[in-house]
């Protein structure tokens, strides 16, 4: 520790958290989150200039993103703290980047600064977790990024001036669906007319939940189970989600297909709980 951007040893600094800047006048957004919440994405898709320390620190050091030693920490808040008071003369539309999880910190940067919006990226601790080991770009970083990220969620609290963007682990948009009646019919029919699973049919013999992949009984409760499988992956579109083709896959063969389709970009483990552990998994991790 101590080497590189340590926000925790700021934290309270006039640096880090100035109180003499004026109110923007730009139409301004503060983009909050925990790291891997996605505040970069967001940013450059909702304003037309973003100030993000992460970016000043990489362009005044030369170091890769994420990594300058903390002895460009001064210089590069006093940067970020310029481009800020920046936005008290006309120009264009800004997201600021600050990961501020305490209610106090966003409603101080919000008083100080007059923001049209203050966002607060919330997919949840579990799938920021989750993006953070599969982005190869922060391997060096990683535990350090995981750690921030712990500590993001342990100080978080709401505040009024927030705009909660995602519902953190406690589901995804494809929960909903999957709770619906509606699908819960509609899977209920298709069951109806196709009652064994497909690849074990495909195999030679007949699977109507109560087997293995390999024809064999299956044992474990959870997995007793056919699954009204989407054959193309939705992503939460309603008009895929209602309207593609369904087959009927038993437990195994559905990981099997998942796990050939990685471009699905989730996990297909299941818990102990028997519900899948990743929560962008389309039948929602418990949450
Ligand atoms: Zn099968």
């Amino acid at each position: 520790m101590g080497r590189y951007y340590a926000p925790g040893a700021w934290r309270g600094s006039h640096l880090a958290m100035p109180r003499d800047l004026s109110v923007s006048v730009r139409p301004l957004v503060i983009v909050c989150g925990a790291p891997a919440s996605g505040k970069s994405t967001w940013a450059s898709e909702n304003a037309d200039d973003v100030i993000d320390l992460d970016v000043i620190n990489q362009q005044l050091s030369g170091y890769p993103f994420r990594e300058t030693p903390i002895a460009f920490l001064a210089a590069a808040l006093q940067q970020r703290n310029a481009a800020l008071q920046l936005c008290a003369t006309e120009g264009p539309s800004t997201a600021f980047i600050v990961g501020a999880p305490e209610s106090g910190e966003r409603q101080a940067w919000a008083d100080m600064l007059s923001p049209q919006r203050v966002v607060v990226l919330n997919p949840g601790q579990r799938t920021c977790r989750a993006r953070l080991l599969a982005d190869k770009t922060r391997a060096t970083i990683r535990r350090r990024q995981i750690t921030a990220l712990d500590r993001w969620y342990q100080l978080y609290t709401p505040a009024p001036c927030d705009e909660v963007i995602g519902d953190g682990d406690s589901g995804n948009p494809h929960r909903r669906l999957y709770n619906s009646t509606r699908w819960r019919k509609m899977r209920a029919a298709h069951l109806k007319t196709e009652p064994i699973c497909r690849y074990c049919k495909a195999r030679g013999f007949v699977n109507d939940g109560t087997r293995t992949a390999t024809g064999a009984q299956q044992t474990i409760g959870r997995r007793r189970s056919l699954i009204a499988d989407h054959i193309e992956q939705h992503h939460g579109d309603p008009e895929k989600f209602w309207n593609g083709e369904l087959q009927t896959l038993c437990a195994d063969h559905h990981d099997i297909a998942k796990q050939g389709e990685e471009h699905r970009g989730y996990s297909t483990q299941i818990g102990d709980d028997g519900w899948p552990v990743d929560s962008r998994h389309p039948a929602g991790a418990k949450g």
